[in-house]
Formats: structure tokens, sequence, C-alpha cells
């Protein structure tokens, strides 16, 4: 098969940068799930409506009916305070269900003329002499050759094709999130809507509610950190919830339970950034980049992830378009963007964590006042 760009990964961001190519170049999306499947991360920010606008997919997605995100509650430094997205200038955001949100961005791209083959994961990519890709992708029995001219690295914090072309990754730190998806009674006028997060001793914590009375719960904390019989089991994790003040509230007063199966995840949620021209391999350096989590994934404290996926994933897409154009300095414009976002990021979330002092003797908040 011969592609003008092919993207691996159809997530927010890969589908993104496939709706913004779409109609404009021949696009393959490529997915190792065939279906997108529940992940953590659902808190919407208002900003999002712009891309969304800017992509023509605005109305389609609010007739979706995702229940609204109004705002945050934050218990942070000793204070509690609230931030109502009735008095943001872009509205409110949404409290999305995973799934459906994915898979109507992946079906969006579709219809705007990009082609998704998946359940597919990439196997082996080279550089062609003559400029542009060779892949290849497998869905566990049969192989397919793809012939690409450029190649849009969208694979999350798993950064496949980055690792591949022997990219840095490079780690800023060891944030790591264990939740759980547990049940309520139902949401009451202080709790619906609001995304809620307290700091404790050992870290921080985040719950917001989902559709049909679910709501997630989950600890951030340094990986090394994340030991001790609580964390492990569903209910040990709501145990150690209830000895903060603002969970224990909100838990009782939703009627938060953990549901019968009792699942719990864990997940990298650390701040890492791909480095694309410190390969070894010149010939590596150009024709491909990064998106969303896997040219910058973001702490989730910053609530920025999705909406950074799809504002890389929608640049992505478009410097995907000049370097088709022959633009040779498309990438390094690519990359500088990358770099201002990372700053300004990085600038803000050393403000958040700077303003919790309570705990200086913890190696969780002494690593963080190190870094601010
Ligand atoms: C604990 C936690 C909480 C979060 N909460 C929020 C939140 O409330 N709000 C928010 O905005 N953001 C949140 N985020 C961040 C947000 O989830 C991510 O930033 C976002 O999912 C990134 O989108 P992406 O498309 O770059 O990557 P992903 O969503 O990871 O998508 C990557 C896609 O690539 C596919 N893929 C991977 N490897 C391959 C391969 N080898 N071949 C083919 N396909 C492949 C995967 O199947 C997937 O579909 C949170 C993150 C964490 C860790």
């Amino acid at each position: 098969m011969e592609v003008d760009v092919a993207i691996i990964g159809a997530g927010p961001a890969g589908a993104a940068a496939g709706l913004a190519l779409g109609g404009r170049a021949r696009v393959l999306l490529i997915d190792r799930v065939a279906e997108p499947i529940p992940r953590i991360g659902e808190s919407l920010i208002p900003a999002t409506r712009r891309l969304l606008r800017d992509l023509g997919v605005l109305k389609a997605f609010e007739a979706e009916s995702h229940p609204p995100y109004l705002g945050n509650q934050l218990v942070w430094g000793g204070d509690w305070a609230e931030t109502d997205f009735l008095k943001d200038p872009d509205g409110t955001g949404w409290h999305v269900d995973r799934v459906r949100f994915e898979t109507f961005l992946r079906r969006a791209a579709g219809a705007r003329g990009c082609r998704i083959i998946a359940p597919a994961r990439l196997e082996a990519i080279a550089a062609r002499g003559s400029g542009g890709w060779d892949i290849a992708v497998t869905d566990g029995q049969d192989r397919l050759e793809i012939e690409a001219r450029v190649v849009i690295d969208a694979t999350g914090r798993a950064s496949t094709v980055a690792k591949r072309l022997g990219a840095a990754r490079r780690n800023s730190d060891r944030l790591t999130a264990r939740w759980i998806r547990g049940l309520t009674s139902g949401e009451t006028a202080r709790t619906a809507g609001f995304s809620t997060v307290e700091s404790e001793a050992g870290g921080w914590w985040y719950t917001a509610p989902l559709a049909q009375g679910a709501r997630v719960l989950t600890f951030h904390t340094d990986t090394d950190l994340m030991n001790g019989t609580e964390t492990v089991s569903a209910d040990g994790l709501i145990a150690r919830a209830m000895r903060c003040p603002a969970m224990a509230a909100l838990m009782e007063e939703t009627g938060f339970q953990a549901d019968s199966v009792g699942e719990i995840w864990t997940t990298a949620a650390n701040t890492a950034r791909t480095d694309p021209l410190a390969e070894a391999d010149p010939a590596m350096k150009s024709g491909w980049l990064a998106v969303g989590d896997a040219g910058l994934s973001l702490d989730p404290l910053s609530s920025r992830g999705l909406f950074n996926a799809l504002y890389t994933g929608v640049s992505g897409g478009m410097t995907a378009h000049r370097m088709l154009a022959g633009d040779a300095g498309a990438v390094a414009d690519h990359i500088a963007g990358l770099e201002r976002i990372t700053e300004d990021y990085e600038r803000h979330l050393a403000l958040m964590y700077a303003a919790e002092t309570r705990w200086p003797d913890h190696p969780f908040w002494q690593r963080r006042s190190a870094t601010a």
C-alpha cells in the first residue's frame, strides 16, 4: 500500500492529525486495538471547544451529549478553592466517556477520507533511500507492507515509532497513578460536574463523576512510593482516601463504593518528552514527528493531556501537510512549538506543586520542591 502519511495510533492525537489532514492527502491510521477501550482521563477542558470547532466537528460532538464539566474543586496547600467554568469565555467543558469520545474521533477521521486499519501493530519501520518510509504492520496473522512519505507517531506514552527510530525519551519524574471506577448513589448539587483534587502527605487524589452514576478515584504518587498494602485493592484505596477530609466528605455525600468487580489499575502519569533530533542515525532525523503523549506526556495535575493531544495532533497534521509540499522547516517548527508548550506547562506545574508546603519531609513533596 502506498500512502502520503501513515499515522501510528488512532487515539485522540492520531485521530486529530487524521482530521486535520483528511481530504488533503492519502492518510492511513493504524491502531493496535480494533475499537477504543476504556481508559483513564475524562476531564476535557473548555478550550477544547475551539479545537473541535476548527476541526469542523463541534456540532456532531455536542450531539453525543457527554455530561458537562463545570469546574474544579481544589484542596491544596491547606486552602480550598473552586474554579467555576461558568466564568470561562469558552463555557463549560465535558466529562467525556473515553470509549465514545475516541470512537467518535476515529469515525470522524474515517468520514474525512482517512483509511483506518485496526487491529494492527507496528512490526517494522525503515527509512527508504529515496526518502519516506517502509513500514510493516501485523494483526498477529497477516502482514501488510506500506510505503509512506511521512510518519506520525501517535502511540501515546508507548511512543513506539520514536523508540524504534532511536529517539531519546526523557522522563522528568516517576509519577504513577492507581485508580478505580466505583459507583455512587447519586451526585449532589455540590459534586455534580466537578472534578476534585486533594493533596495528602504522600501524593494527591483526583475524583470526577462519570456516566451512569459511576466515579473515578485516583491516587498519584511516585512509583517507588506506591508501596504498602493499602493501595493494592479497591477497598484499601478507598480507606486511604477516607483519611483525607475532602475525599471523605465527597465519598460520604455521594455514597461512593467500589463496584462488585473491585478492579484496580496502575498507569504511568509522569512528565516525559521525546527528542526527535537526538537519534543516533542521521537518516532517522527527518520525515517523521511525534504528537500527543508520544511527543509530550503531561502530569495529570495539569488537566491538559487530552487538549494537548488534540492540539498537537492538529498541528502535527498541518506539519505533515507542509512536509508533503517540500517545506524543509516544517519539522523544526513543530519541535519549536512543542518546546514552547513544554516551557509554559513546566512553569505552571512547578508553581502548582510549590503551593503545597505542608509535608516538606516527605520525599514526594521534597522532589517537587527541588524542581520548583
Ligand atoms: C492518571 C491519568 C489521568 C488523566 N486524566 C486526564 C484528564 O482528566 N483530562 C485530560 O485531558 N487528560 C488526562 N490524562 C491524559 C490523557 O489521557 C492523555 O494525554 C491522552 O490520552 C493522550 O492521547 P494520545 O492520543 O496522545 O495517546 P493515547 O490516548 O494513549 O492513544 C494512543 C493510541 O495508540 C495506540 N497504539 C499504541 N501503541 C501502538 C502500536 N505499537 N501500534 C499501533 N497502535 C498503537 C493505542 O491503542 C491508542 O489508541 C490523564 C492521564 C493519566 C495517566
